[in-house]
């Protein structure tokens, strides 16, 4: 058996054409996890050959509206395509603003959810099982099924509190899914001899000119990750394989994509090195 991880979403707020929404898939034989739900994610699973009827589990990184604009879409698609065979979906998140959200996310269907109940006779809601964390500094166990387990452990997106890192270990080995955060120590950490790291990527020197124009771009640099300093987190951590996703800004040819590469490069990473599309699929 081996695990892949499926990019299900490279994008972020602003739209750029085949980018869905933040997301990643990792899958073990019949274990299939999702992190964050960006848009179009629902699309992306089938797309990738996981239905969202398939997901053992939801995972969320922090509560920023990109990451979970396409939640309620994966929720419906899952309730709709198994009418009395629906399994609620577990979702996984740290306690604060994402349970909250959570909690609040289907108000706004109730309308809908009752007339398909009336109409098509759903013996179930689609309400998901929503499992809160504490998240902290020091890697935590969020979730255990068999012989897959997943950590969790805070990274830096500030003003954005919690926001945290995944950890998914099978008997293959183990990929981390960094979230949104700076290149920081607790993911390097996290990251420690993993197979593969899924990182944020944000080219700084590429926005610099911009930010006299639009000064609020300063604030967006502040709590990304500089391509300049994801060469040596992933050196530091020793990681096989290292995948860039939530690309900012969103590049439009190869060779813009390859300006990606070349930063990380720059700072001494020499493992295997991926900028990612949507579906990129790694497998270890
Ligand atoms: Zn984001
Ligand atoms: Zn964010």
């Amino acid at each position: 058996m081996s695990t892949e991880v499926v990019i299900t979403g490279t994008g972020v707020p602003h739209l750029a054409p085949g980018r869905a929404g933040p997301g990643v898939l990792v899958r073990h034989g019949e274990t299939a996890l999702q992190f964050d739900a960006g848009r179009a994610t629902a699309l992306r699973l089938c797309e990738a050959g996981t239905q969202p009827q398939a997901l053992s589990a939801l995972f969320i990184t922090h509560h920023h509206s990109d990451h979970l604009t396409g939640l309620v879409d994966v929720i419906f698609a899952r309730w709709l395509q198994t009418h009395d065979r629906h399994v609620p979906l577990p979702i996984v998140a740290p306690s604060g603003p994402a349970t909250r959200f959570l909690e609040r996310m289907l108000d706004p269907w109730q309308d809908d959810i009752d007339v398909r109940i009336e109409h098509a006779g759903h013996p179930h809601r689609p309400d998901p099982v929503v499992t809160a964390f504490e998240a902290s500094a020091g890697p935590v166990e969020v979730w255990r099924q068999g012989d897959v387990r997943v950590l969790a452990c805070t990274v830096h997106h500030e003003p954005v509190v919690p926001a945290v890192a995944y950890r998914v270990e099978t008997p293959d080995g183990a990929v981390v899914i960094s979230g949104d955060t700076i290149a920081c120590e607790e993911v390097q950490k996290l990251a420690q001899g993993a197979d593969v790291l899924v990182h944020e990527a944000f080219r700084r020197a590429l926005i610099a000119p911009a930010i006299e124009r639009m000064p609020h771009l300063a604030t967006i640099a502040a709590y990304h990750a500089d391509t300049a300093e994801i060469g040596p987190l992933a050196t530091k951590a020793g990681v096989r394989t290292l995948v860039l996703t939530h690309l900012i800004p969103a590049p439009t040819n190869e060779k813009q994509k390859q300006g990606f590469a070349d930063d990380v490069r720059a700072g001494g990473y020499d493992g295997e090195l991926i900028v990612a599309d949507d579906l990129t699929l790694v497998r270890f």
